[in-house]
């Protein structure tokens, strides 16, 4: 016998472990596992998900099927067992696309006794509700209704058969990333009987691109993408152009600028009921399509152990081809995430762990988090209390070079630095496990810049993660940063840094490994445990 196999036999075997903290026995991670995460192995899938001839991974597009047949043949080789409906590996869900029937769409506007018709331009739908709706108007600033917070933008106010006006963002003094579903948008709303929402510009920078022809002639082309379920218990949504808003706004002595400006800072918006009403007509084209996620799981060696998954997630669908032809080909985003997670799957098959591993590829990202969506808030294939954390990877494939200057990389990452996102919200010992094995394996540079809820760019999220953790699982998001082929056709699999991505991808690894081997359930925090206990029996 040689003398690899006696390493490996000792790594199945005993599972050494090493001390995490002086409780907590770490999990020893096995070498030939660690050597199937190599650059050679990673580009093998990229070069085909972010090829030419697959044209891209648009979520409605034919080719995406391809794709998604792909990863699923691969984990079966790999010997994961599908999760979906009998065994598949295919999740199916449907959605819809929205489209505006502008002729037949009209607003009037009657503001301090003064009306006035608004054709489809002037206001835009941004629903998925058909129908005439009518009712007077309040402003409810952010919109957010959480008295255990000590936050409630509908105190003092009756919006009862109203339209609200809200804006984006949250006040310095709430952590958006604590709110609950019915604590904030539509869900709050609907709560407290509005009949609709009303979104207006907060910037003049925006008001006045809606002035524009290009923009007019932008919105009557614009297909949004919604998930099918539930879609009729939606409020409806319109967009008010400038004309409109600023005489809304006027009455709350607020000005494009002076919004923005209270907006950056997070401050405080007054509720008020206003001297308005409108009456919306909104006719929309709308089409079912039918899309998966792709979903496997692998079984784990300890019975004990079978209802704690550890899953890895990442996102295989991207933009759709341009009117010009160009194909938005996603090396990075999300093609780095897809094949990592399909590496990192094949490494673990290899020496399958005592707890089981969920892997999935969410459809619809791009579209908003909609596969993630689906599978957290209508059906989970792994019900959410058997999932212990979601290693979510988006974004892994690019590093800054030395001497790059540029403003359009400014937020990307070097070779030796990734953005770890979310760690420490749900779950101090992930945080802690996470460090620890860093430190220990990869010795990367982990950069918690975008770790605040409250950061400008709102990364925590706009991942699908989120989905998982607005339920309260625990979870990790490793990111690149936003560099210059963001969402570009240029965004190709010449510009991505294999050795950089298989770094990261076996950090991922060893990560959930030792997730997976830990002698006892990955705890959470107390105080997210109760309040998520809450928000998930209130949804
Ligand atoms: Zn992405």
């Amino acid at each position: 016998m040689q003398a690899g196999i006696i390493a490996l036999l000792l790594a199945c075997t005993s599972l050494n472990l090493v001390a995490a903290d002086k409780k907590t026995q770490l999990a020893k991670v096995p070498a030939d596992s660690l050597q199937a995460i190599n650059p050679n192995e990673l580009r093998m899938h990229l070069e085909f998900l972010a090829s030419d001839q697959l044209g891209g991974r648009y979520t409605l597009s034919p080719n995406f099927a391809v794709a998604a047949q792909y990863l699923a043949t691969r984990l079966k080789s790999y010997g994961f067992k599908g999760a979906g409906e009998n065994g598949s590996y295919m999740q199916n869900f449907e959605v819809i696309t929205v489209k505006p029937d502008a002729p037949k769409s009209s607003l009037t506007a009657t503001i301090a006794g003064q009306s006035a018709d608004y054709a489809y331009g002037d206001f835009t739908n941004s629903g998925t509700r058909a129908g005439t709706f009518e009712g007077g108007v309040a402003f409810v600033g952010y919109g957010i209704s959480a008295p255990r917070l000590n936050h409630d933008d509908y105190s003092g106010v009756d919006v009862k058969g109203k339209w609200v006006i809200i804006v984006r963002g949250a006040p310095k003094d709430v952590d958006p990333s604590k709110l609950k579903d019915e604590e904030s948008g539509q869900e709050a709303a609907k709560a407290h009987g509005a009949i609709g929402l009303i979104t207006v510009p907060t910037s003049t920078n925006f008001a006045n691109n809606m002035k524009t022809d290009a923009f007019k002639q932008r919105v009557l082309q614009q297909e949004s993408v919604r998930l099918a379920f539930n879609n009729d218990k939606k409020l409806p949504g319109v967009t008010l152009g400038p004309a409109i808003a600023e005489k809304l706004l006027a009455q709350m002595d607020l000005t494009f600028d002076t919004i923005a400006a209270k907006l950056k800072n997070g401050e405080p918006l007054a509720s008020k009921a206003l001297n308005a009403s409108v009456k919306a007509t909104i006719a929309l084209n709308v089409a079912t399509v039918r899309t998966q996620n792709v979903v496997a799981t692998l079984d784990g060696t300890d019975p004990q152990l079978k209802d704690e998954y550890v899953t890895f997630s990442a996102h295989y669908d991207h933009l759709k081809t341009g009117v010009n032809g160009d194909i938005y080909h996603g090396a990075d985003d999300d093609g780095s995430g897809t094949t990592s997670v399909l590496t990192i799957a094949h490494a673990l098959a290899m020496h399958p762990p005592r707890r089981p591993v969920f892997i999935i590829f969410h459809a619809g990202e791009e579209l908003g988090l909609l596969g993630s969506q689906y599978n957290t808030d209508d059906s989970p294939v792994i019900p959410l209390d058997k999932i212990l954390v979601d290693l979510n990877i988006d974004m892994i494939g690019r590093s800054k070079a030395a001497g790059d200057t540029s403003e359009a990389n400014k937020q990307l990452t070097d070779k030796d630095t990734i953005y770890l996102i979310g760690a420490d919200k749900i779950s101090a010992e992930l945080n802690t496990i996470s460090e620890s094995t860093n430190a220990e394996f990869e010795k990367m540079k982990l950069d918690y810049l975008l770790n605040d809820p409250n950061h400008p760019d709102r990364i925590y999220f706009r991942s699908d993660h989120w989905n998982y953790a607005k339920h309260g699982v625990p979870i990790i998001f490793y990111f690149d940063g936003i560099h210059v082929d963001y969402h570009k056709p240029t965004d190709t699999v010449d510009k991505i840094d294999f050795d950089k991505m298989a770094r990261v991808d076996r950090l991922v690894f060893e990560t959930g490994w030792r997730i997976a081997n830990l002698d006892h359930r990955l705890k959470k925090d107390a105080a997210t445990a109760t309040a998520v206990a809450a928000g998930a029996n209130s949804r």
